[in-house]
């Protein structure tokens, strides 16, 4: 098939760190900030940053309801950290007020490994990647403190306390969500995987 099209929701945070990933992974990448760039894209990444701040900005940019209708069409979308937060059906420790798009039927807390750790850097072994594991940079980020059925646990790191492990990478359909940042290392093999599942779900 052609090269994707794959935007990168561009109203706050790391945008141009996953620009940079994407086109090393061979998809053509752009910003999206309005509902039109929403329509030309085949998929998108949410980055990390603040996810108070993109959900805030995503509803004054008229792009919320967009996101959904695109989401429940399936559209595949790959979310780090703030963006995983927006992917949730359910967050903890949010803004009273915070809205995210949601589609993933997981439940996810906020700043979970920040009251710990403000951020660290740890090797995941990543389901489906081969090779080394990934490096994880956390950066005063969420984990996944529980999922439904349908959601596949592609990464989990172990749990100073609390359960053995704590969910930080899940896969439901064509959404994809990882706690810490891909984009950050120069490591491209979690873009390549999203690439691919963009390329599954245009055939
Ligand atoms: N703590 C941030 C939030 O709640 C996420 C941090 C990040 O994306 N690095 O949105």
């Amino acid at each position: 098939m052609s090269t994707p099209t794959i935007g990168v929701l561009a109203l706050q945070g790391d945008v141009r760190e996953h620009l940079v990933a994407l086109a090393a992974a061979d998809a053509l990448a752009r910003p999206v900030r309005r509902p039109e760039e929403l329509a030309e894209v085949d998929a998108l990444v949410m980055p990390g940053g603040e996810s108070t701040t993109i959900s805030k900005l995503a509803v004054l940019f008229g792009l919320m309801e967009p996101l959904r209708e695109r989401v429940a069409a399936g559209m595949p979308v790959y979310g780090t950290c703030a963006g995983m937060i927006m992917l949730a059906d359910k967050i903890l420790d949010g803004r009273d007020d915070q809205e995210t798009v949601g589609g993933i039927d997981m439940t996810v807390r906020r700043n979970a490994f920040g009251r710990q750790n403000e951020s660290f850097e740890t090797a995941i072994p990543f389901a489906g990647l081969a090779g080394d594991p990934v490096t994880g940079v956390f950066i005063r980020a969420p984990w996944v403190e529980a999922v439904g059925a349908g959601v596949e646990v592609l990464a989990e790191v172990p749990a100073a306390d609390g359960p053995d492990a704590r969910i930080v990478a899940v896969r439901q359909g064509n959404l994809l969500a990882t706690s810490f940042h891909p984009e950050l290392t120069g490591d491209h093999r979690v873009h390549e995987y999203f690439v691919r599942m963009v390329e599954a779900a245009a055939r």
